[in-house]
């Protein structure tokens, strides 16, 4: 008699989910074994969301950045679900969608991402742009167009938020923008980048400094209202006027998240042992921004694409492991260093005793980003566009110079 299979559900298909997945399918499983693998996402694609601001930019196109799952998935047996993951039944091991599918479940992955807050500040909700998806980034997009058609001397942009995104935001606006951008960093704290290594600190200063880039320090967002933003400095508060105000602070856990019967941290994340599974739910694993883990050396990792992808190999190896009756392993974080976009043609990067910038930086990144994009594939064709791209420009150039 054949056993049934087990049936793996993956919720949510970022860097977590997804590289869980592709990494399952790499195992040697016996075909009495072999798992269904079913990946459940709200979107049909994944987003490489380091390189969202280049699609801002148009350095790169949607396609390059966020491949559907449908394609990464040929000739692979993991099944895709497009839906919105409405419950979670621990007791009942099934998951439910917002469209009233339902699937039962033998292991479980928890890997749902996190989501902007937008009530920390008043208006925020109403008239700010959140940075976190292909549709925030196209809606971005949308109003930078209509005001670069408008005959306004000046186009006003403030920035929540004088961390990665923050900073990176502003210097490719700063250069998409040029002599019309007016662009404002508004940091809480006393410095921006507070975790990053110096130099990449001092990079980020100089290249905001050379856009012109004001930053606001020691400020926080009072109000937003259309076309104006309140800032408090010292107890005073100035309104000033802006065209746009982009969010960048803050993640918070998704309802369905939140609502689940586990335990959890302060910021509502869920607790994972070492080996990345839940307390006394060992059938469910969670990784990424929505788990709070310690490594086996017991240090807090932090909420990062190299996290989450570093831990999908560990809970792709501890779930063939639970399948297979061998011993699971405790996640250990290598931390490889951090690469920061600071405009066009320009970065920062310090990794493993490396510090570069300027263009060898950004060079470094983007091949760095290219192998770490899904699929051998996917990874192939980016890297032809990236090449062929160049080529065809300067043959257009020439051509038209010669015309
Ligand atoms: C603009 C930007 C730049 C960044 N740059 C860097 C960087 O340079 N380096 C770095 O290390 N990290 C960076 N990060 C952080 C990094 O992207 C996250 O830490 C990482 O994506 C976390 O992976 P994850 O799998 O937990 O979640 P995600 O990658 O966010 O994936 C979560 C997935 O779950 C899906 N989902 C959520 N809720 C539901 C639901 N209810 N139903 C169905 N599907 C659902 C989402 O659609 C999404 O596909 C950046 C983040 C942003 C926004």
């Amino acid at each position: 008699m054949t056993e049934k299979s087990q049936r793996i559900c993956i919720l949510g298909g970022g860097f977590g989910g997804l590289y869980t997945a592709l990494r399952l399918i790499q195992f040697p499983w016996q075909p009495s074994e072999k798992p269904e693998i079913i990946l459940i996402d709200q979107r049909d694609r994944f987003l490489f969301a380091p390189l969202l601001y280049e699609l801002v930019t148009g350095e790169l196109q949607t396609w390059e950045i966020a491949p559907p799952f449908e394609e990464l998935f040929t000739n692979t047996n993991i099944r895709f679900c497009q839906g919105v993951i409405s419950e979670i039944d621990i007791n009942q091991q099934q998951v439910k969608l917002e469209n009233g599918q339902a699937f039962s479940y033998d292991r479980l992955v928890l890997a749902m991402g996190g989501e902007t807050p937008m009530e920390m500040a008043k208006g925020a909700a109403e008239y700010a742009i959140p940075f976190r998806t292909i549709d925030d980034a196209y809606r971005l997009q949308e109003k930078l167009r209509v005001l670069e058609a408008s005959d306004r001397e000046k186009i006003r942009v403030a920035i929540a938020g004088g961390g990665y995104s923050g900073v990176e935001l502003a210097c490719k606006l700063a250069d998409r923008l040029q002599y019309k951008g007016r662009i404002r960093l508004v940091e809480r704290s006393d410095m921006i980048l507070r975790t990053s290594p110096e130099f990449n600190r001092e990079a980020a200063s100089q290249a905001l400094s050379e856009r012109n880039i004001w930053i606001d320090l020691e400020t926080e967002i009072e109000s937003i209202e259309a076309n104006q933003i309140s800032l408090k400095y010292k107890g005073q508060v100035d309104t000033i006027p802006v065209d746009i105000v982009l969010w960048t602070v803050g993640t918070k856990v998704a309802p369905v998240v939140k609502s689940l019967p586990l335990k959890k941290n302060q910021r509502d994340q869920i607790i994972t042992s070492a080996t990345l599974q839940v307390q006394d739910n060992t059938q469910i694993f969670a990784l990424g921004d929505l788990a709070d883990c310690q490594d086996a050396d017991g240090q807090k990792v932090p909420t990062t694409a190299q996290v989450a992808i570093q831990q999908s190999d560990y809970v792709a190896w501890n779930i063939w492991a639970s399948v297979t009756g061998r011993p699971l392993l405790p996640f250990r974080y290598q931390p490889l260093g951090e690469m920061m976009a600071l405009g066009l043609d320009n970065a920062t990067l310090t990794s493993l005793g490396i510090k570069l910038d300027g263009q060898v930086a950004h060079l470094a990144r983007r091949l760095v980003y290219l192998y770490r994009l899904p699929t051998l594939d996917h990874q192939m064709k980016v890297a032809f566009n990236w090449i062929v791209n160049p080529i065809q420009e300067a043959l257009s150039s020439f051509s038209t110079t010669n015309n």
